[in-house]
């Protein structure tokens, strides 16, 4: 068996990074930027109004309160997108809406709420005195022209893509999203309703695996069921060659006399088939065929899913530009005990997390079995037990968020 970080390593080793390709903007969220964006304008453009009130000149309101309030004379009313068209001078003020430009010769705005209007609409009586600057944000308070903005490798969330389109920027040059292909392989394994011949069972792996792909915002190629046969298996990865960045797999990785991913891959490529030091997905054959890397996971529904979180998710993070590949791990305490034998393995317990006072409670999501998927779809994490014999409850222990 190798170490789990040994095996990792030597995945992540043999990825190449996607080349680079111009977006629009609205594709770019969840990808890389690779040129880093510096500020061409002022954000905000102009000093504006924070709040609806009135613009004034903060001395005017000097010593207003409830019960002494003073009275402006309002010479127009500035809606947001409009210019004012009147200078503010001794004893004035403007009525004003929020993101409106502030007008010259005013220094401050009061908020609506500490004001009220006289008949007429042309006075307005103030009832709290402002200071210079209060409720006025500024021009470039956020952005300089000339400001990083972006810097390059950031990965793009949603705020960036608003700064992006605050700035007017719509085309943004960012590593291509891998587009991963997949299929099951068994002879067992059927797809539909229909009653179950006996041995048969229905394929469920390649449904979480998409959905795992999608999650992690990958574009997906589904190749379906695939038979235990070696000429089926090897067609669909020709196939795969031509159309793919990536492809995952799942079955026929272990010690069975019908495991023909990795008999394929042995012959096609470059192939490691590794027996990784951890409990579920100990089996896992990883090769490139001809510069398409090979993610042959293991078959047990579980396992699938935890070696997907552990190789092929960082490697495919990794494809897609992202230096930050894997998953946080953090500390919890033990809601309870969590118990195994020393195996020479790293145990991942399907866990549920809870965030309240305190270190995360971490508590069993149910079955442990690595053909159990009621206990990973109770599962927002996955704790980490290092060889040994446990840890009881109230412990310290590792895990790591599913999300
Ligand atoms: P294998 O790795 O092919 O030996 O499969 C290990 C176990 O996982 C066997 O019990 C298979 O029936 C089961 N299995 C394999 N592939 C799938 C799948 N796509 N969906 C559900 N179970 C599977
Ligand atoms: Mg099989």
């Amino acid at each position: 068996m190798i170490p789990l970080e040994d095996a990792q390593s030597h995945v992540m080793e043999s990825m190449k990074i996607l080349e680079s390709e111009d977006v629009h903007l609205l594709q770019g969220r969840n990808r890389i930027i690779t040129e880093s964006i510096l500020s061409n304008e002022s954000i905000p453009p102009f000093d504006n109004t924070a709040v609806d009130g009135y613009a004034v000149r903060a001395v005017d309101t000097n010593g207003a309160t409830q019960e002494a309030p003073i009275s402006l004379t309002v010479l127009e009313t500035i809606a947001a997108g409009k210019p004012p068209t009147s200078t503010i001078q001794d004893g004035e003020c403007s009525k004003i809406m929020t993101g409106a430009p502030i007008p010259d010769g005013s220094d401050a705005v009061v908020m609506v709420e500490w004001t009220e209007q006289q008949g007429n609409e042309s006075v307005v009586i103030i009832k709290e005195e402002v200071s210079e600057g209060q409720h006025i944000r500024r021009s470039g308070e956020d952005l300089e022209p000339g400001d990083l903005v972006i810097p390059k490798g950031t990965l793009l969330n949603a705020a960036h893509l608003g700064l992006l389109a605050s700035l007017g920027i719509y085309q943004i040059t960012t590593v291509r999203t891998p587009t991963v292909g997949i299929f099951s392989t068994g002879d067992e394994l059927i797809e539909g309703s229909q009653v179950l011949k006996p041995g048969q069972i229905r394929d469920s792996n390649r449904f979480s695996l998409l959905a795992l792909l999608e999650r992690d915002g990958f574009q997906t190629m589904d190749f379906g069921l695939i038979p235990d046969n070696e000429a089926a298996i090897e067609g669909t990865i020709k196939k795969a060659q031509d159309t793919c960045d990536a492809l995952v797999t799942t079955g026929g990785v272990s010690m069975g006399d019908f495991d023909y991913v990795k008999t394929v891959l042995n012959r096609l490529g470059e192939m490691r088939w590794m027996q990784v030091a951890i409990k579920p997905a100990k089996p896992l054959a990883f090769g490139i065929v001809n510069e398409l890397p090979v993610f042959g996971l293991p078959g047990n529904p579980v396992s699938s899913m935890v070696s997907y979180e552990l190789f092929a998710r960082p490697a495919l993070r990794k494809m897609s530009g992202n230096n930050n590949p894997y998953r946080t791990i953090f500390e919890g305490e033990a809601a309870q005990d969590f118990l195994r034998k020393p195996d020479g393995k790293t145990h991942f317990f399907r866990v549920s997390a809870d965030v309240g006072e305190g270190a995360p409670k971490i508590q069993s999501a149910g079955h442990q079995g690595s053909h159990q998927l009621t206990g990973m779809a109770g599962a927002n994490a996955l704790a980490i037990l290092p060889d040994g014999n446990g840890v009881t409850k109230g412990s310290t222990l590792e895990f790591l968020f599913l999300d």
